[in-house]
């Protein structure tokens, strides 16, 4: 798992079907880790035919809740909804602002990992940026059997297409959360009317984010596809040795039956009635169409063998092979603000400033320099303050 997305955990998932049913009309009977859910008698929704229907929440043995409905990141259910979701519920919107999130920043690698403590830190926006939060289902599948599936949030900026992982991460946490309802009289929920986005700026950042997702479950797939794979070494195997034992069988079998035409040869020749060498006859040229049927057999085998068995290899790696597919389910528009942040830091009771380009929920953005040597600051390269002033690991 990267850095750049945000996995949909069960609570967010819950927390966002709370609040499409709510805003359904629905009204939601709440126990034991089950919602029964009524929805007004207008609203149709496809996933089910009825007004009145159970959802189950969390992972379930499917056997013992059988056609239930069933809400967890993986489950069907969950797909079709956020589908039916992303087709009727207009494009949500939302305003990171630095009240928001009560001024509690993400302080950058190079300062957590080091020895400064941060005393204060105080933000100043310079101007609004526009992100794009999608939720984005990826589909693992073979051409012969289902694989598996993930849900991930990712936010993309729709100027730069850079990932902001702290976006999601506040999204997921904070909005999709219980007791978080994303109602428009929450402070954090302001829908901007005047927000313009083009069309194709939000298609290209809707489709960076879909390969920021596909990259951040990257482990995950690489498994399911050596798994394939070896699906496919063995399948091979056992068709390749299936082959072997075939050729042995025919050369066997035409080797009898040369022997069994050298035989009749013989009875040919010292035939005793003109009948005894008609039936002769006929049986040598039965017997001489099944040897050459079986040659033909074996020739084409070995010719086979000599390929490798390459068309069957083909067609069962064909059959094996992985096919990921990415969709966008739900999005929400995001202002976000950019601008700079100012650290105050202190280590042995010595005291420095450092500044670094900001941006509400994605934390510092751009690659901050030393002061003093200019390399580099990393988690590695953290920032330290010294008698000789504020620098870094390789040059205090
Ligand atoms: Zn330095």
């Amino acid at each position: 798992m990267t850095d750049a997305t945000h996995p949909v955990t069960q609570s967010a998932l819950e927390a966002f079907t709370r609040d499409y049913f709510t805003g359904l009309g629905a009204s939601i009977q709440d126990s034991d880790n089950r919602w029964q859910v009524r929805l007004p008698s207008h609203v149709n929704v496809a996933f089910v035919d009825s007004q009145e229907f159970e959802v189950l929440l969390g992972e379930r043995d499917a056997e013992i809740d059988g056609g239930g409905m069933v809400l967890s990141p993986e489950s069907e259910f969950a797909q079709q909804l956020l589908d039916e979701a992303a087709e009727m519920a207009p494009i949500g919107q939302l305003a990171l602002t630095n009240h928001l999130i009560d001024d509690s920043h993400r302080y950058p690698s190079w300062v957590t990992e080091s020895e400064v403590s941060v005393e204060d830190s105080s933000f100043s926006p310079y101007y609004d940026r526009t992100a794009i939060c999608v939720f984005v289902k990826i589909g693992v599948e073979t051409v012969s059997e289902y694989q598996t599936q993930f849900l991930e949030a990712v936010t993309v900026d729709v100027e730069s297409e850079q990932p902001l992982p702290g976006i999601s991460e506040i999204l997921v946490e904070g909005f999709f959360a219980p007791g978080e309802p994303l109602s428009s009289d929450t402070t954090g929920y302001d829908v901007d009317e005047s927000l313009e986005v083009s069309s194709e700026k939000l298609a290209n950042a809707v489709s960076a984010g879909q390969k920021a997702a596909v990259e951040a479950v990257r482990d995950e797939i690489v498994e399911v596809r050596q798994s394939a794979s070896r699906s496919a070494d063995s399948e091979f195997e056992e068709y390749r040795q299936l082959q072997e034992q075939r050729i042995n069988e025919l050369r066997n079998e035409i080797n009898q039956l040369s022997e069994r035409l050298q035989d009749l040869t013989t009875d040919v020749d010292g035939a005793e009635s003109q009948q005894q060498r008609v039936e002769a006859l006929e049986k040598r040229r039965e017997l001489k169409n099944e040897k050459e049927d079986l040659e033909t057999e074996l020739e084409d085998l070995l010719q086979e063998k000599t390929s490798g068995f390459a068309q069957e290899r083909q067609k069962i790696y064909e059959r094996h092979a992985i096919e990921i597919t990415t969709k966008p389910v739900a999005s929400t528009l995001i202002t976000y603000e950019r601008g700079e942040i100012e650290l105050s830091v202190s280590q042995d009771g010595r005291t420095d400033t450092v500044r670094a380009p900001y941006a509400i929920g994605a934390g510092v953005t751009d690659e901050v320099t030393c002061k003093s040597c200019q390399a580099p600051l990393s988690e590695a390269n953290y920032l330290s303050v010294t008698p000789d002033g504020i620098g870094c690991r390789s040059c205090r």
